[in-house]
Parts: C-alpha cells; structure tokens; sequence
C-alpha cells in the first residue's frame, strides 16, 4: 500500500479532505504585512488579497502592526484667525494623540510576532518604523530557510538601514538612500550594469501616468507568455532606486522621461534558499485597477512561494501596446 501512496502526487497526500484523486493542489498560504505606508494601504490591501484569490490559487491572511506615531500637522500659509485657530486645536490633538501612541506602542510591538513560518509567502505593503529585531531576525531566517517574499510598490522605501532586508529587494528608494546605499542598475549594451560611479539620491518618480513595460527575460515563468511590450495603467514610474543589487535579474523595465533611462519595473531576487519577487507598480487605484499590475503580482507571488508559475498568461491581445488593459476592482 505504501508504493501506492508514493505514486500519488504529493499535494493530493495533504490536501484537506481527500476527496478522491482529483483533489486540487493544496492553496499558496500568502501573509499580507501592513500598517504603517504614506500611501492608502488600508484601502490597498484588500485589492492586492482579492488580486490573489480571484485566482483560486492562494489564501491570504493580514498582518498589520502598531500605528505609527502621528505627524505634527502642517501649519497653513498666510491662515485667516479662524484657520491659525483651527491649527492651533489640530497640533493639541496631534500631541494627545502622540502622548497615546507613546504610552501604548512599546506594548503593541512586543506583542506582535507575524507567524511567518505558516506561510509560503511573505507580500509586504509596509513602509514605516523599524519592526522590532526579533521579528527582523525571524524574518531574515523564514526567507534564507526557503520562504518567499513579495515587495509591493512602496515596501521598497522601507528600512534603508537593514542590510539583509536591501539584499532581498536589491533596490530601493528614498529613506535617505544615497551611493552610499549601492549603485544604480542602468541597461546598457552588454546588459544590466551597476553604476557604482554615479552618486545621487535613490527613489523618485515623475508624475503618474501610463507607460509602455518591456519584458527582459522573456523565458522567466512569471513573464512567459507575455507579450515582448505591454501598457501599464496610470502609475507612478519608480527611478533612481539605489541598492545592494546583488543578483537581482530584471524581469520587465520601462523608459523614464525623468532620467531618460530603462528602469526596472520587475525584478526576482534569490536570499538564500528563499525567493523575492520585487514589484514597483501599484500606486493607487488607477494602477491596481490594470491587468498589468494583477497580473504580474499573482504570478509573482506564486513563483515567490513556490519557484513555479502555473497561473496561465492571458490570452494573446489582452496586454497590448496601445492600451492599457483594466479589470476594476477598487472602488
Ligand atoms: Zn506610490
């Protein structure tokens, strides 16, 4: 009996139920991280969770951390008394709200530990304050032991001084990025290149809008069976991302008309024995809504957790050149 089972395919082994051979492979456990982002994450995340499971491959839990401490408000220009007045009570509100978070937050850090080990995939939409050192550790161990990891969008600014953590997404932007965080990745006739001569600041963007994305590696699952050219819709076009940019293989770049360069749009990292796929795209809703993005993030994460894409490339003509192809799912 048990070179009977050895014959079965492995999933089928474990897959909840056991309902006969046919038993579909087991769901992608994905772990969603956010909290803290200077863009709506609160609206975002869960559209990149309907992203995945429309798909019927994967399962999505969220983890989302302490607040961070509130800004001070931005004092008004040349108020009227009744606006200075409406400041005034804002910066008071503000202080309280600080003195809360102060009291609280110590508690709430240490309280949360994100079980990573339970999930195939880590997709992080956070950028904010330091996660404490044993989640960082515990981190760095769940994707050097083989875990995945997806960089959604803005992850990417995060935490400018954890070198592990630039090892793994291989560029990022702003967080006070300079040459000292590493060099640029500039196309050039021999292929992508570090620019270690060039300084200058990491991250920026120019103002949304669509643009055309080129595949580099056309024989990488998660690009294969795209098209060599696709319009992704309305987003920010991410430049001048600085890094480690060790080992990073760039999937897709588009042209920036600020820098007049190739920019890498998608790239695929290996951290030990763990893989990171690195995604720029994603703003805002305009750019959520884009097949583009839904696309090339389920096949990404897919590939993250589990070095395969099975999720099939849409049919010829879907991405085009001309337009910007949608499926709107955000309000
Ligand atoms: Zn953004």
């Amino acid at each position: 009996m048990v070179a009977v089972l050895a014959g079965l395919p492995f999933a089928t082994l474990f897959s909840p139920g056991l309902h006969g051979a046919a038993a579909e492979p087991a769901k992608i456990r994905v772990l969603i991280i956010d909290g803290q982002n200077n863009h709506a994450w609160r609206v975002n995340t869960p559209l990149l969770a309907r992203i995945l499971t429309d798909t019927g491959r994967f399962t999505v839990d969220i983890s989302t951390t302490p607040p961070a401490r509130p800004a001070p408000p931005r004092a008004p220009r040349n108020p009227t008394p009744e606006q200075l007045a409406a400041h005034e009570a804002a910066v008071r509100q503000a202080e309280a709200d600080a003195k809360i978070h102060d009291t609280k937050a110590p508690a709430l850090w240490a309280a949360w530990r994100p079980a990573f080990a339970r999930y195939d995939v880590v997709l992080s939409n956070y950028n904010g304050e330091d996660w404490p050192e044993e989640v960082r550790t515990a981190f760095v161990t769940y994707v050097r032991e083989g875990g995945g990891f997806v960089s959604y969008h803005a992850a990417n600014n995060a935490f400018p001084n954890w070198p592990e953590y630039n090892a793994m997404i291989g560029l990022g932007g702003w967080g006070g990025r300079t040459e000292k965080s590493g060099p640029y990745l500039r196309l050039r006739a021999n292929g992508w290149f570090r620019d270690t001569s060039t300084a200058g600041p990491g991250g920026g963007h120019g103002p949304q809008h669509e643009f055309v994305i080129e595949s580099r590696q056309p024989d990488h699952p998660i690009v294969a069976g795209l098209p060599a050219r696709w319009r992704n819709a309305k987003d920010e076009l991410y430049h001048g991302l600085r890094g480690p940019a060790e080992n990073v293989t760039v999937l897709a770049s588009a042209y920036s008309p600020e820098t007049k360069e190739q920019e890498p749009m998608l790239m695929v990292i290996p951290f030990g024995k763990g893989r990171v796929f690195h995604t720029t795209l994603g703003h805002a809703a305009d750019a959520i809504n884009g097949l583009s993005f839904q696309i090339t993030l389920q096949r990404g994460t897919e590939w993250a957790a589990t070095g395969r894409v099975t999720l099939p490339a849409p049919p010829a003509g879907t991405l085009t050149e001309d337009r910007a192809a949608l499926r709107p799912i955000a309000p």
